[in-house]
């Protein structure tokens, strides 16, 4: 697998869409390529006195939107191709969704488990320290986020040092360098959360559609549709815990140490306590268990959502998968390959730049609220309540009837910061589909989501390069 070269395969998909579109190859070019690439290296003193090499790269894909956005990943196959391929992907996914960034991605080249607390933040603090030198940082320049192998206590450090650092003029907007931060440091409430639940929606709007869902010999909508997630990290626990909520059942989870499955479900909340306390999801009463994880991606279901990472489902394996839908909650999950069979065998692909775009979408939303000084609904929670209640009243004076407490309580409800949030990222996530869907149909159906996601964001980054022009 490791020959595989991601960004190889998303330019693929990019090709494929390019030719339906009508831009100048020049354009089509500039959109295409990775902007600016730095790789660092530095020095890691380990806490036991020796001194260790660190690789790492922030790749800015492009500037066509300022600040760019987008991850940083702790992985010990990170590679500067990689980290192009999820800067492109980014690009691309902000222009799907609509959140007014070019795309960028960062990664370290660490095998995590292996460095202790202290460790970590010193190589975090470091490199945030080499983004600053070079610019490769900032509120208004490129804001990184989490990804695989890190959160908000990553985050955390980044934002302390960059704040430590900031120049003067960039000083009372430092909170706004990074997203993904604790609540406590600046975070938007729903961040830790979005991924998983955009891909709840998306894929909640993508059973929702019944001519789709007619071709596939399924029912609309979520209800009794049999689901396996791949990777029960940030992305994956949070999709099946709201695609349980949702109505679905899960019937197999993959972890790095294997697969479990039981056709009459799992449950997610029991299954993570379950590998808390063993260190391992084997085992877990009532369920099949089998240490190879690859052949959890094998079984019988109506949704498989590949939620760990890159380069999971290839030619090798691709004629044994069974699923009706794959939705890609990680990045690149698919390689071209893979896709090209997956489509030709009818599987609906709900592709991995929409899918997963809720974790940056609430990222702009954390942003907003950096750079606004002020909590989402501070302002107007309490008036619209009042209001409320005021219309309410009068309904029931004029009526003459009372609604229960309980109806109340609701109708009268002002919106606070979560509530905010997480309808921003409902609204975005079916407005995006629907964009999608729509260019997938003016298309009379022949080509597939993948596909009309790269129509409609190559057709909004070209937008830009020809009402800007051409710098000088
Ligand atoms: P994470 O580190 O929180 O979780 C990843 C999980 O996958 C871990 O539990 C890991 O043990 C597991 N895993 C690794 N290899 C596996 C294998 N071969 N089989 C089964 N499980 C395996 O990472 P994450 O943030 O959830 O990111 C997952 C994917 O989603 C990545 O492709 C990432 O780029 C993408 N993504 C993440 C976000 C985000 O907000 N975190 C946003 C968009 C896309």
């Amino acid at each position: 697998m490791s020959n595989i070269k991601f960004f190889d395969q998303v330019n693929r998909n990019f090709d494929k869409a390019a030719a339906y579109t009508k831009h100048p190859p020049g354009v089509l070019e500039q959109i295409k390529i990775c902007n600016s690439v730095y790789h660092i290296t530095f020095p890691l003193k380990k806490d036991d006195g020796s001194i260790e090499t660190i690789h790492a790269w922030r790749a800015e894909h492009s500037h066509h939107k300022l600040p760019v956005k987008g991850g940083i990943r702790y992985s010990p196959n990170a590679n500067e191709d990689e980290v192009m391929a999820l800067a492109a992907l980014m690009t691309y996914k902000c222009a799907i969704v609509d959140v007014p960034f070019g795309g960028a991605k960062g990664a370290i080249k660490i095998e995590k488990r292996n460095y202790s607390d202290t460790e970590l933040e010193r190589l975090t603090r470091r490199y945030a320290f080499e983004l600053i030198k070079k610019n490769f940082i900032g509120p208004g320049v490129d804001v990184p986020a989490p990804d695989y192998g890190t959160g908000p206590r990553e985050m955390s450090w980044i934002v302390d040092t960059y704040a430590a650092m900031a120049p003067a003029h960039d000083e009372l907007n430092a909170l706004g360098c990074v997203t993904g931060k604790p609540i406590t440091q600046g975070g938007v409430r729903g961040r830790t959360e979005a991924t998983g639940r955009g891909v709840y929606f998306g894929i909640r709007e993508a059973c929702n559609d019944a001519e789709d869902m007619r071709k596939l010999g399924l029912t609309p909508g979520l209800e009794g549709k049999t689901v396996i997630v791949q990777g029960l990290g940030n992305v994956g626990y949070y999709a099946a815990k709201f695609l349980q909520e949702g109505g679905t059942t899960l019937i197999g989870l993959i972890e790095y140490e294997g697969a479990i499955y039981n056709p009459n479900g799992l449950d997610i909340e029991k299954v993570m306590q379950h590998r808390k306390e063993t260190k391992s999801i084997l085992n877990f009463p009532g369920a099949t268990s089998t240490p190879k994880n690859a052949e959890g991606l094998e079984m019988a279901c109506d949704i498989l959502v590949p939620a760990a990472l890159e380069n999971q489902i290839t030619g090798e394996n691709v004629q044994r998968v069974k699923a009706k839908i794959v939705a890609e909650g990680a990045n690149g999950p698919l390689t071209a390959d893979a896709n090209e069979h997956l489509l030709q065998k009818g599987v609906l692909i709900i592709p991995d730049m929409y899918l997963n775009a809720g974790g940056v979408t609430v990222s702009y939303f954390e942003w907003l609220k950096n750079l606004s000084h002020v909590r989402f609904g501070r302002i107007e929670k309490r008036f619209a309540e009042n209001t409320n209640r005021k219309m309410l009243q009068a309904v029931e004076t004029l009526t003459g009837q009372k609604v229960s407490q309980n109806v109340f309580d609701q109708i009268t409800h002002g919106p606070d910061e979560a509530d905010l949030v997480n309808s921003g990222l409902e609204e975005t996530m079916i407005s995006a589909y629907n964009q999608m869907n729509e260019i997938r149909k003016q298309h009379g159906g022949k080509i597939d989501l993948r596909t009309a996601a790269f129509i409609n964001a190559i057709n909004k980054v070209a937008l830009a390069y020809i009402e800007l022009g051409i710098f000088p």
